[in-house]
């Protein structure tokens, strides 16, 4: 596990955009010894040949890149343990039947763990809805594998990076708006944390991740989390200037 410092030391020089020398601490305190050991089961696998450095370091999450044996590229997503990052997300778990056994919300790891499961199950949800997002792989403890998006090892730039002209701006609001109502149709789900952020442009559409607070559209605060996520898409489509629907209107197409 040595080894994944050392390529991100590497890497961090050449193709990955990480923040500060903090890094390294951060990525130590990510890869406690637990997750070293789901790693290297996984390398005897065959599910992992390399881990080729860090995509992302998050207040929530650092996502990795690696490969697999058969050179499928794969994105991992390890979720931190610490106490602060996890202290709001209780109220995306409660409230909604499919956690409402849960129990465990005071201790960091399982309910990391549970947040792991979450984003795993919401992925699913979205790939049997047919909205595009990444496959997933498999989770286990607070740690995702899933599809890598992005082409020769560098991955898809966020929506709010892409450089689009108004036109490819239209298209992509059309389609971002047909993206939500099949999430909230077909998958029944809400986002909750929705914006050019955790959208990616991917092949000339957006794909959208980042899934882990995405509930139910049955969960008490679903509509709250909607309205939110409208006005959220409709402030970043007008600053492209887009002619936008009325929020209102937005909101009432998903939900009708
Ligand atoms: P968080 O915002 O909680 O840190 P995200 O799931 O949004 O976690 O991932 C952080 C960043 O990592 C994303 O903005 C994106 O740049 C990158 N990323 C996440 N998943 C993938 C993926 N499957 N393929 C390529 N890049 C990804
Ligand atoms: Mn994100």
């Amino acid at each position: 596990a040595n080894v994944l410092v050392e390529n991100d030391r590497r890497v961090d020089k050449d193709r990955i955009r990480t923040k500060d020398k903090s890094d390294h601490a951060t990525i130590e305190n990510v890869l406690d010894s637990r997750i070293k050991n789901k790693l290297h089961k996984l390398f005897e696998r065959g599910v992992l040949a390399e881990i080729n450095g860090c995509i992302s370091t998050g207040k929530e999450a650092n996502v990795y890149y690696a490969r697999s044996k058969n050179e499928d590229e794969i994105a991992i997503k390890i979720y931190r343990t610490s106490i602060l990052t996890f202290r709001n997300r209780e109220k995306y778990i409660r409230g909604e039947y499919r956690f409402d056994h849960v129990h465990s919300l005071h201790n960091p790891r399982k309910m990391v763990k549970i947040w792991a499961e979450k984003e795993f199950s919401n992925l699913k949800r979205l790939e049997q809805g047919g909205v595009r997002a990444p496959r997933p792989h498999l989770c286990g403890g607070h740690m995702l594998l899933m599809e890598f998006l992005g082409s020769d090892g560098w991955a898809a730039p966020k929506l709010k990076d892409a450089v689009l002209t108004d036109s490819k701006s239209r298209t992509l609001y059309r389609e971002c708006i047909e993206i939500m109502w099949k999430m909230y149709n077909k998958c029944r789900l809400v986002h909750a944390d929705l914006s050019e952020y955790n959208m990616l442009y991917h092949d000339g559409s957006i794909v959208v991740i980042d899934v882990s607070q995405a509930v139910d559209r049955d969960h008490c605060n679903a509509m709250e989390f909607l309205r939110n996520d409208c006005s959220n898409v409709t402030a970043f489509f007008k600053k492209h200037n887009v002619g936008v629907m009325p929020l209102q209107a937005l909101f009432d197409f998903i939900t009708d």
